[in-house]
């Protein structure tokens, strides 16, 4: 993570804590109101995903018993790490200036552009936000006051979106993503998307911003898991980040 990113999301911690901008350092405000980045030209995403791998947020070791440390290394070293570099190769071979496009742009034009771009560009990003979203067993917190009511409107109650994202992430055959999304007109919905498409992507049937998304290929459970998917959609649970995704939840 660049300091640049560090700066922004300090920023987005305290501003959102506070809920005002006064009294922040001049060199925070500074960082947050370059507008010549990428990041800061794109006012839909919250917390928008650099082309570069992100350092992991935590050890590999962190997400245990739901997800094991071998797991977790080799889908985070090997996996998302090859997204990342086809991606590179990708926007090089397809010219694309990453200091003016955002990734988040791209995806939303993926259409234009090739296969490779199209699977790349959404694992890179699908994974960059997966990281995000978890955390260790125990710090999982709750859903916040904003997004429970946002839940309760449109699915009736959280076990309801649990049950529904549950059977999204089972059905998905092959392999492919099952995400939470904020659609055009607030309203959250529970999809899924095959490979490493995305609801950002214009190709995609359900559209939206994901607020969260689970990975269910087989390289995210199998050492562990083998053919029971289920069971790790259970597990991941116990692993969700709900005070990252409070904090996006209240940027979309
Ligand atoms: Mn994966």
């Amino acid at each position: 993570m660049s300091n640049q990113d560090l700066s922004r999301r300090a920023f987005i911690n305290t501003a959102g804590k506070a809920g005002v901008v006064a009294g922040l350092s001049g060199s925070v405000l500074t960082a947050f109101g370059n507008t010549d980045t990428p990041q800061n030209k794109h006012d839909t995403s919250p917390d928008p995903v650099p082309y570069k791998q992100r350092p992991l947020p935590y050890a590999y070791a962190a997400l245990e018993p739901a997800i094991d440390a071998m797991t977790m290394e080799i889908h985070y070293t090997k996996h998302a790490a090859t997204y990342a570099k086809n991606l590179a190769e990708a926007v090089d071979a397809e010219k694309v200036d990453i200091s003016k496009v955002a990734l988040e742009d791209l995806l939303a034009s993926i259409s234009k552009y090739s296969v490779k771009m199209r699977n790349n560009a959404g694992g890179h990003y699908n994974h960059s936000l997966f990281w995000e979203l978890m955390t260790s067993p125990g710090k999982t917190t709750v859903p916040s006051a904003a997004l429970s009511a946002s839940i309760q409107r449109d699915f009736g109650s959280l076990d309801a979106m649990k049950t529904k994202f549950n059977d999204a992430a089972k059905g998905r055959f092959g392999s492919g993503w099952a995400w939470v999304i904020v659609k055009k007109d607030g309203k959250l919905d529970v999809v899924s998307t095959p490979n490493q498409d995305n609801p950002l992507m214009d190709i995609s049937e359900s559209k939206g911003q994901p607020l969260f998304g689970l990975d269910v290929w087989e390289h995210a459970y199998y050492l562990k898991y083998q053919n029971k998917r289920p069971d790790y959609i259970t597990a991941w649970w116990s692993v969700i980040n709900w005070d990252y995704i409070n904090n996006r939840y209240s940027m979309l």
